[in-house]
């Protein structure tokens, strides 16, 4: 299993692709990631990349542990001043380090590369030991539809649905602006066709590892690649560990379960996505659940703790890998 392609959304994302390049530094592996550009936004003029940056940020050490998200030692004086001029979300703010981020994918942007040069050329920097690539190319965002306070319906960003609102208003549905005209990188797509494995990360079924496998050509692509794709659940004991998956999960009308995202990904024989199912052992009892749905699915301990914990859980997704390919 020397090629190991990785579907992650952010945060979570960001943990167990650590954990992957712990163990790939042990083995010599190569791990490539495919993330989720579906957060994207245009704020304050400046393409703002959420996903791809807490990744980059966290693999290149640059990440605030104690927040969880932007980078460490930050400082908001910018923030400050765009909030005097009434410009951006007050709600949504950007530290003064983090700027310079969004100031240099800009500016790349604006020279003509693509997001995929763009977020090589910003890895140079940060050697995050992995090879890291947005899912598109093109700007599709995730918008919202919600209720708004006197019964209309409106279309919000996801960021501020989930920053602003932290999804607590009636909500109708996700949507893809942008999907019908745009398509998968190609990057990305022969990262999934040419690899030894395939995983998805814990990260939120629907608005992370949803919204890649919603773009034009990724589903085709695991679809047919040659390589097993096991899943690691984000769902633990009913619980979405940290975040809102379950959330997110309601608004599809999916239930809170390990087994239930499992066969929402559904079994690659059967027209689904997966070869394998990873699912903590307090959900061991749906297992049978699983299998019946034709998902092989094994327990082990998904907690996130420690990159050697999510270095542990994608060991055992290359073993599983491993069994359902057979000898
Ligand atoms: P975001 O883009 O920053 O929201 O992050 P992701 O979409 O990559 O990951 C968020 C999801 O990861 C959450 O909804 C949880 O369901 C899942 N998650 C977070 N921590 C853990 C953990 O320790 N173990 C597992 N199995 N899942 C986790
Ligand atoms: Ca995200």
């Amino acid at each position: 299993m020397k090629r190991i392609t990785i579907l992650a959304g952010g945060v979570g994302g960001a943990r167990f692709v650590r954990g992957a390049r712990t163990l790939a530094q042990a083995t010599g592996a190569e791990i490539t990631v495919v993330a989720n550009t579906g957060d994207d936004l245009w704020l304050t003029g400046l393409r703002v990349c959420p996903d791809l940056d807490s990744i980059m940020y966290s693999l290149g050490g640059a990440n605030d542990t104690e927040r969880g998200w932007g980078r460490a030692g930050e400082s908001e004086r910018v923030s400050a001043e765009l909030t005097a001029y009434g410009v951006g979300w007050p709600w949504f703010t950007l530290g003064d380090l983090d700027l310079g981020t969004h100031i240099a994918r800009t500016a790349l942007l604006r020279e003509g590369l693509t997001l995929t040069e763009v977020t090589q050329r910003l890895c140079l920097r940060w050697n995050p030991g992995v090879r890291l690539l947005p899912a598109t190319n093109d700007e599709v965002e995730t918008h919202v539809e919600i209720v708004d306070g006197s019964g209309r319906t409106q279309l919000i960003h996801f960021e501020e649905w989930w920053v602003r609102h932290r999804g607590n208003v009636p909500t109708r549905r996700f949507v893809h602006r942008g999907l019908e005209s745009s398509s998968a990188a190609p990057e990305a797509v022969e990262a999934i066709l040419s690899a030894d494995v395939v995983l998805l990360a814990p990260s939120n079924p629907v608005v992370s590892v949803g919204t890649i496998i919603a773009l034009p050509g990724v589903a085709a692509a695991l679809r047919t690649t040659a390589a097993p794709v096991i899943a690691v659940s984000p769902i633990i004991g009913g619980s979405p560990v940290r975040g809102m998956a379950d959330i997110c999960l309601g608004v599809i009308g999916v239930d809170v379960s390990a087994a239930a995202v499992g066969q929402h990904y559904g079994a690659r024989t059967q027209g689904g996505l997966l070869d394998g199912w990873l699912v903590d052992p307090v959900d061991a009892g749906e297992l049978p659940l699983l299998e019946r749905a034709g998902i092989p699915a094994r327990s082990l301990p998904l907690w996130m703790n420690t990159d050697e914990d999510s270095a542990a859980i994608v060991a055992g997704a290359l073993q599983l890998a491993g069994e359902v390919r057979g000898p």
